[in-house]
């Protein structure tokens, strides 16, 4: 049973991914400050794993674990700490095999308003978790990049050999991150690094139990849809109805969470399994949707009204961004099974149980939500 650390595992791609990885029988120990992700979500992942009750070892310090060794451990930390790092990687006797690395701030705008904070958060943080892999001996990781750095290129689709040419604070921090670990694999033998550019991961697991859950006025169509179907907001504004595309909207590779989720499992075994490389790899599925396709196939799939208003087209967009993935296929046999309807279906699940998202349980500090919980 192979132990792994997720930065960040309490956020929208990290939980999903915990989940698939603790089905497929790894231990996985989460390190999360909780600014952007859920202690809620972590009791759900457990709850959906067969994993419990949980158990407080210290303050900052939570596990939930099965008879046939399935664990689950939370530590509430940040990826800048050296000491919470620490913390992180000798909690239960240690040996953690591989890192995968979600933690991050990921919104373009305040990016572009606190670009200190996105460089500090993003670019330190990794600087500060490869020192600690470096005293723990681990050498493997896989880290959360974004199609964001190809920029507003027309190259229709787009190859992992495309230019990089990020646009914003917050593109250029994740750029930096993948120069810097192309440094680190080139410096010293033994590294087994993935680079995984997502397109536009969307939807939610299929039990409805977790799924997006943006703090405050969500910037993603997807999330921003669903709160107008919720009845959070009044309606959705298209950007723009002017693009160069067939409906004239904006066009996007949109993948299922649970298909990136499986992809980070993929990128995790076969790092394992080969020799040390370092791997990038674009994850999306390769076709592309317009605004009012998505728009469509959410109200056809859900029997919904969806109002939206055409208006400008947002600063910063480009008409298409579509991957070519035919390099996470050929590498490790990964691509995506599950179509924009199922996006939408799992999507409103998600959303229509959980209309404010996690945020009535997260009112509670975490252990307490755990001892609410579990009665212990
Ligand atoms: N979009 C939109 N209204 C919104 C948010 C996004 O029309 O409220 C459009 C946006 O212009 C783009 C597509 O939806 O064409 C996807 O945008 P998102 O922000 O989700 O992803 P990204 O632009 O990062 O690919």
């Amino acid at each position: 049973m192979t132990k792994v650390l997720l930065t960040g595992g309490a956020g929208f791609i990290g939980s999903h991914t915990g989940l698939t990885l603790l089905e497929s029988g790894h231990q996985v120990v989460v390190v999360d400050d909780f600014s952007n992700g859920s202690a809620e979500a972590m009791r759900r992942v457990a709850e959906l794993a067969g994993l419990g009750p949980w158990r407080q070892a210290s303050t900052e310090h939570w596990t939930a674990a099965d008879p046939e060794g399935g664990r689950l451990t939370l530590i509430r930390g940040d990826v800048r700490s050296p000491q919470d790092l620490d913390r992180a990687f000798t909690v239960d006797g240690g040996d953690i095999s591989a890192v995968l690395h979600f933690a991050g701030l990921k919104a373009v705008g305040e990016s572009m308003t606190q670009p200190l904070r996105y460089w500090d958060v993003n670019v330190t943080g990794t600087v500060r978790l490869l020192e600690a892999m470096g005293r723990h001996g681990c050498q493997t990781l896989v880290f959360s990049s974004s199609a964001t750095l190809y920029g507003t290129t027309d190259q229709v689709p787009i190859p992992e050999t495309a230019p990089l040419q990020p646009i914003n604070p917050y593109g250029y921090t994740k750029a930096a991150v993948e120069r810097l670990l192309t440094d680190v694999a080139a410096s010293a033998p033994g590294w087994r690094i993935a680079l995984l550019r997502y397109f536009n991961p969307v939807g939610a697991h299929p039990s409805g139990r977790i799924g997006e859950d943006p703090n405050g006025l969500p910037n993603n169509l997807f999330p921003f849809l669903c709160q107008v179907a919720a009845g959070r907001r009044r309606h959705l504004q298209v950007f723009g109805g002017d693009w160069p595309t067939p409906d004239g909207t904006g066009v996007r590779d949109y993948l299922h969470v649970m298909d990136l989720a499986e992809g980070h499992g993929r990128a995790l075994d076969l790092l394992l399994a080969e020799p040390p490389q370092r791997l990038t790899l674009n994850l999306g599925s390769g076709r592309g949707h317009s605004v009012l396709e998505v728009v469509q196939t959410f109200e056809a799939t859900n029997g919904l009204r969806l109002p939206y208003t055409v208006v400008a087209r947002r600063p910063g967009d480009s008409a298409v961004s579509v991957a070519d993935p035919r390099e996470a296929e050929r590498r490790m046999g990964w691509r995506t099974r599950r179509s924009l309807a199922d996006i939408c279906r799992d999507g409103w699940a998600w959303q229509s149980a959980n209309p404010q998202g996690y945020r009535s349980a997260e009112k509670e500090p975490i252990g307490e939500l755990i001892r609410a919980q579990h009665g212990s």
